[in-house]
């Protein structure tokens, strides 16, 4: 069993796949700085809470832990914050992930799994998306993904580090047994925030319905983040068998428009769910798809929760379960 290093193992996607990966004996240790994550995500003994800018902390880590590979989730992932803070997007996920090759070149470590996205795409010429398609991302956030990527390209080259990018569509879902699922402080993402409202009354705003789709309403490729920890992992396998590095879209190949994930909310809940429509919001593509083949083919992996009621499903009982530990926060 490979032992692992996942920062931003407190976050959401970090949190999950740590817990994927420890059920099935694979040692990990977490770095991070909890800015974003939180302290009960993970288990206190495996805990180092520093950030990833501290690289004699890291390198001293690595040689003492004698990591097989890194899984890197910390990062920065609101789109609409970089656009009016990209200063803090590239401080945190650029100038983080150059501190963490630093260390890792230093030590000798040479294995890396790489959370990227979908919106390095930024507004794709065709859909699905296949990995093929061009760079343009919208937002600095895309574009420090998109640049962690190209960093990757060259250390591989100049360092012989193996990396897979990973880049995922709309992460979503939750563990609910583990008490995992999704705990973003502010919530901006679209399935939370329609539970929520059937919890408060409270209406959500629908960000556009005038899109080119059938509904009018965006189209997105909704991911359970337990596929997405699965992903890690065959990426993981992938890069302990000391295959070449590589980059994937990580999607069901499916898409559902925010009514259509409304329409499954109030299916799941047994309530309406309050909503208006307002005006679109910056940055948003109409419609964001993967196509899932390369990942499929290459690592061997494919989304099991391809249908939006059971992602729905999962995150409600999250919500019901653990919603309250947020007013505790
Ligand atoms: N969305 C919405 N209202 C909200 C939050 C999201 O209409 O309060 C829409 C958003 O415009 C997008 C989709 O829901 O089309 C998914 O958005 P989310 O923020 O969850 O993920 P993103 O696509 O930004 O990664």
């Amino acid at each position: 069993m490979p032992k692992v290093l996942v920062t931003g193992g407190a976050g959401y996607v970090g949190s999950h796949t740590a817990h994927v990966l420890l059920r099935k004996g694979t040692e990990v240790v977490v770095v991070d700085d909890l800015s974003r994550g939180y302290r009960h995500n993970v288990d206190a003994a495996r805990l180092h809470v520093r950030p990833l800018a501290d690289t004699d902390f890291l390198v001293s880590l690595m040689q003492r832990e004698q990591f097989d590979a890194v899984l890197h989730f910390a990062a920065y992932a609101l789109v609409g914050e970089s656009t009016e803070k990209p200063e803090l997007y590239f401080r945190n996920n650029v100038a983080g992930t150059v501190s963490l090759l630093d260390a890792m070149s230093r030590v000798g470590l040479r294995r890396l799994v790489f959370s990227s996205t979908c919106a390095v795409y930024g507004e794709p010429l065709v859909v699905p998306i296949s990995e093929d398609l061009p760079k343009a991302p919208l937002s600095p956030y895309g574009e420090s993904k998109a640049i962690v990527e190209t960093m990757l390209s060259w250390m591989d080259r100049g360092r012989g580090m193996r990396s897979v990018s990973l880049r995922y569509f709309n992460a979503c879902g939750a563990d609910p047994e583990a008490g995992l699922g999704e705990e973003h402080d502010p919530e901006t993402h679209l399935i939370p925030l329609l539970l929520r409202a059937t919890m408060t009354g409270q209406p959500i705003t629908i960000f556009g319905d005038d899109y080119p789709t059938p509904d009018g309403t965006c189209v997105r490729d909704y991911i359970h983040v337990l596929d997405l920890a699965e992903a890690h992992i065959a990426a993981l396998d992938w890069l302990m068998a000391d295959k070449p590095s590589g980059f994937f879209n990580v999607g069901t190949g499916s898409g559902y428009s925010v009514r259509e994930v409304l329409a499954a909310v109030e299916k799941i809940v047994g309530k309406p769910v309050p909503f208006r429509i307002g005006p679109r919001r910056a940055g948003d593509s109409p419609v964001l798809v993967a196509n899932p083949a390369k990942i499929q083919e290459t690592l061997g992996w494919k989304a099991r929760y391809t249908r939006i009621e059971d992602i729905v499903s999962m995150a409600w009982e999250f919500e019901r379960k653990h919603g309250k530990r947020r007013t505790a926060i």
